[in-house]
């Protein structure tokens, strides 16, 4: 174990931090996100599946048809749309859940993908998940990732990461891993899905992806996921090491 990687373990009993990880659509958030809370014995919140869930409900309900959303009819239901994080005792991880229903798998499946900048960009489906990301980072020991989190959601994180890839890269990354899914889809189908929601999430009116003065920025086109995690345990571990002596 290396000094940095048993510092991260030893100081985990200092003080429970919030971890902010922003960035671009499928440049390896989730991955860098789930590692430091597996190693720092933290809560992972995926603030993204929560969109992808807002999503699904509207897909399944007729509310999205032809690339346009029922803005009107999804404002009326959106109280009562219920999305939660819950132990799966199959896969040992947490899972989605819409409504009761574990949505997990069905999230990350491409049209989905080519349908959440649809909801994302509407404030009030954002003010409803925003408040729910708060609650479940109360008190600290969470790292979240998405779009807003140093930003919007957690702008006193104490630690916040920018990350960053060629698309290319992203698309070949997210295509095989669909793949290893089994899921039918084109490389050309990933980049361009890839294209879109970065321009989408960048230009929207509410809440754009921009990066947080304060964050470090992490460009991973030629890292390791180990590498990277390295790196980001080291400011981690800084970070905690200045609070703790505080
Ligand atoms: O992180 P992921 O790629 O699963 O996010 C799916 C979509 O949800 C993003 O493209 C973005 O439109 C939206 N999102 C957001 N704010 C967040 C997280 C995700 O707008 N904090």
């Amino acid at each position: 174990m290396s000094p940095v990687h048993y510092l991260g373990r030893f100081i985990t009993h200092v003080k429970r931090i919030t971890i902010a990880i922003d960035g671009y659509s499928s440049c390896g958030k989730s991955t860098l996100a789930k590692q430091l809370a597996h190693h720092l014995h933290y809560t992972y919140i995926d603030s993204g599946a929560m969109y992808r869930a807002v999503a699904l409900y509207a897909m399944e309900n007729g509310l999205i048809q032809n690339d346009m959303l029922d803005k009107a009819n999804l404002l009326r239901v959106l109280p009562n749309i219920h999305i939660a994080f819950k132990h799966d005792d199959a896969t040992q991880r947490s899972a989605t859940m819409l409504d009761g229903r574990n949505v997990e798998h069905r999230i990350r499946e491409m049209d989905v993908s080519n349908n959440v900048t649809l909801v994302s960009p509407v404030r009030e489906v954002r003010a409803k998940l925003v408040q729910l990301q708060q609650e479940m980072g109360q008190g600290g020991g969470v790292v979240m990732d998405g779009r807003d989190i140093g930003t919007v959601v957690f702008p006193n994180a104490e630690v916040k990461f920018f990350m960053m890839a060629e698309p290319e890269v992203r698309a070949q990354r997210r295509y095989l891993e669909l793949k290893g899914r089994g899921a039918e889809v084109s490389l050309e189908e990933v980049l361009a899905n890839v294209l879109r929601r970065d321009l989408d999430d960048t230009t929207r009116a509410a809440d754009p992806l921009i990066e947080a003065p304060d964050a470090f920025v992490i460009d991973n086109s030629h890292l390791t996921s180990a590498e990277q995690f390295d790196l980001a345990l080291g400011h981690v571990v800084k970070a905690i090491g200045v609070v703790a002596e505080a």
